[in-house]
């Protein structure tokens, strides 16, 4: 169909909806009478458009009356592009969940065909972008930008190129099908003013697609960690990383609309370039200042809904979260160094699982808004409570510490609630070995799991690693070791203890509850009495153990039990970021070279 019949068909069209109804013969006579009576304004002399009327039919210039369709047709096909390409921009992140589902929900519903995948291409995958961090070593560990400037966690290898790949495509959209036409845009009269709005529009639109993205996933209750497996830690570092390239959008979005307020009015900000300033500026009212956006634009709604909904309803389920366990009195006692223990009621119904965390509100008056996570220990056969190891750092733990130091026996109920359960438990009852290995105050997600698997599992091999800084720190996970002794058929356990120290208290209800000083800075290296490791192996309940003095290399006991293992093995970490990523490091490499599949699991305390 020629451009003059769709012309044509349009015109008919649009007076019908006005009850006008024109035949084509009536619309062909009303043009040729019109052609009749064309005036060509450029010869009208001394025509004044703001004074003189004109009632006659008038000339255009075919090139300016072409120049002025493709104007619009620009306009129209950037509005249209930027709608296509904000679909796609999140058509890719379902594509990453929908691809990271299929790899999780193989490893649970197909364990023996998962565990066979061990060809060279599927080793070369897990060891070379699943499972190593993006430089090698570096994942957890501390990273300076100039050994100055502190710039968190890097994502793994395989979540910066999620992320790589989604800044590619967001560079891609935002340039494609952007050009000027040539003789001039006819609407936006200057060639800055064209690129401006063409920028403007496209980055605006793709910002608003992307922006439920980042409130979807850097809630607490983001059921889609459920649905793909895609652990909590790397939805954060996905949320960062698009809340990053959500901010680079809205600024472009509004230096460019900013450039034509400038543009056509003169250097003065008009509202709409100051709201965009505003909401550029002020990042953190952010939702506030895009509704005020997209209501003088009377569009976009929709996706303020979506992302004000996920916000919402995250909102609403802590809430009610809080309220199912209730605000008991916890147990609050300094245990060990520094440890405090927390015992807690909980409501019958409520069940936590293996790794499981929570968000503690301790209800004390300077910090009762403050909500840190912590891992649940379940007591075996204790249906009653739950209990929290908690290290003692600088923040909220430290007030605590600093509370119960001035309590009696340096013990205190202190009214809490808590948020959760949260995260997801590894199918580590999948795998024919599972290597569990913490470090430090690191130790309860995978003692969790051992618990779990031993009471859960038959004929496993269930290994237990744990790194301990000094004797001492036995005595704040001495029951549950105990615990895990009634399993010892089914459990090896090997504790490492890298300075040594004093014989520690078991009290004669398991831990004392010895405090201390809190010395983090203390480089002091305390000389190892043999006959402290031979005590404490004395020590009944403790008996099943293998206590060796020293840091444990890990690559050679990665190597070792990757050999003995009959199948499949998962790797669990939970400790000081440069165990784990070293550990990392080295399950990549071995899972190159083993031909059992090897699969790693990590259950880092960072946010
Ligand atoms: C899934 C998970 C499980 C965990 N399990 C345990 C466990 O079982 N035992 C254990 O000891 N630790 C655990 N942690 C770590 C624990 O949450 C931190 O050690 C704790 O939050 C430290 O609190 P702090 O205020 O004393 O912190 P510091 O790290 O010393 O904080 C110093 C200051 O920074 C603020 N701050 C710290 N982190 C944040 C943040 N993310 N957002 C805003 N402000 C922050 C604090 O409020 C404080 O003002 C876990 C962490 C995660 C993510």
């Amino acid at each position: 169909m020629s451009i003059k019949d769709k012309l044509e068909k349009y015109v008919i069209k649009t007076c019908a909806a006005q009850n006008v109804s024109y035949t084509n013969e009536e619309l062909q006579a009303a043009y040729r009478n019109a052609t009749h009576y064309l005036v060509d304004m450029t010869e009208v002399e001394n025509y004044n458009v703001s004074e003189d009327y004109f009632y006659s039919p008038i000339y255009h210039d075919p090139k300016y009356v072409k120049r002025s369709f493709e104007s619009y047709k620009v306009l129209y096909d950037n509005n249209y592009y930027s709608w296509l390409y904000g679909i796609g921009s999140v058509a890719y992140w379902a594509g990453v969940l929908a691809l990271c589902s299929i790899f999780h929900w193989s490893k649970v519903l197909f364990p023996n065909f998962v565990a066979r995948c061990t060809g060279p291409i599927s080793r070369a995958w897990r060891a070379t972008v699943v499972i190593p961090a993006a430089l090698d070593r570096n994942h957890l560990g501390s990273k300076y930008l100039f050994g100055k400037f502190d710039i968190g966690l890097v994502p793994t290898r395989f979540e910066s190129l999620v992320i790589l790949g989604f800044y590619a495509i967001e560079l891609a959209i935002n340039v494609a099908h952007i050009y000027p036409i040539s003789g001039g845009n006819t609407i936006r009269t200057t060639r800055a003013l064209e690129i401006y709005d063409l920028i403007g529009i496209r980055s605006g639109v793709l910002a608003v697609w992307i922006f439920p993205l980042v409130m979807l996933f850097a809630g607490r209750n983001n059921f889609l960690i459920s649905i793909t497996g895609i652990n909590q830690a790397s939805f954060s570092a996905y949320h960062r990383w698009i809340a990053r390239a959500f901010t680079i959008l809205a600024f472009i979005h509004s230096w460019a609309f900013m450039g034509m307020e400038i543009i056509y009015h003169d250097v003065k900000l008009a509202g709409y370039a100051f709201i965009a300033l505003v909401h550029f500026i002020f990042g953190i009212f952010c939702l506030t200042g895009l509704w005020l956006h997209c209501w003088k634009l009377r569009s976009y709604h929709e996706w303020e809904f979506c992302a004000a909904a996920i916000w919402c309803f995250d909102r609403f389920v802590r809430i009610v979260r809080c309220l199912a366990f209730g605000v008991p009195k916890g147990n609050c006692r300094i245990i060990g160094e520094d440890t405090i223990k927390v015992i807690l009621p909980k409501p019958k119904y409520w069940k936590a699982f293996p790794g499981a965390f929570c968000y503690i509100y301790f209800f004390r008056p300077a910090r009762w808004w403050e909500s840190h996570p912590f891992t649940i220990v379940e007591s075996d056969g204790d249906e009653q409570n739950i209990i929290f190891y908690i290290k003692v750092k600088e923040g909220i733990t430290l007030y605590i510490y600093n509370y119960l130091m001035k309590q009696p026996d340096h013990s205190a109920n202190i009214r809490v609630t808590v948020e959760g359960p949260y995260g997801r438990q590894q199918p580590t009852r999948k795998y024919s070995k599972v290597l569990l290995i913490a470090g430090g105050n690191g130790i309860p997600g995978p003692y969790t799991h051992a618990l779990d698997l031993v009471s859960h599992t038959l004929n496993k091999q269930i290994r237990l690693y744990w790194t301990i800084r000094e004797w001492k720190n036995l005595e704040w996970f001495y029951d549950e070791l105990a615990k895990l002794g009634h399993y010892k058929d089914k459990c090896e356990v090997y504790i490492y203890c890298t300075r040594g120290g004093d014989m520690p208290n078991f009290g004669s209800s398991g831990c004392s509850s010895e405090a201390g000083s809190i010395s983090k800075t203390s480089k002091e290296k305390t000389i190892m009495p043999m006959n402290t490791q031979q005590k404490i192996s004395n020590v009944e309940a403790l008996s099943y153990i293998r206590f060796e003095n020293g840091r444990p290399d890990l690559k050679h006991i990665l190597g070792e039990e990757i050999e003995t293992a009959a199948g499949s093995i998962a790797v669990m970490s939970c400790g000081h970021p440069k165990m784990c990523d070293e550990l990392r490091s080295n399950v990549a490499r071995m899972t190159l070279k083993s031909d059992k599949r090897i699969d790693y699991f990590e259950e880092n305390q960072l946010w």
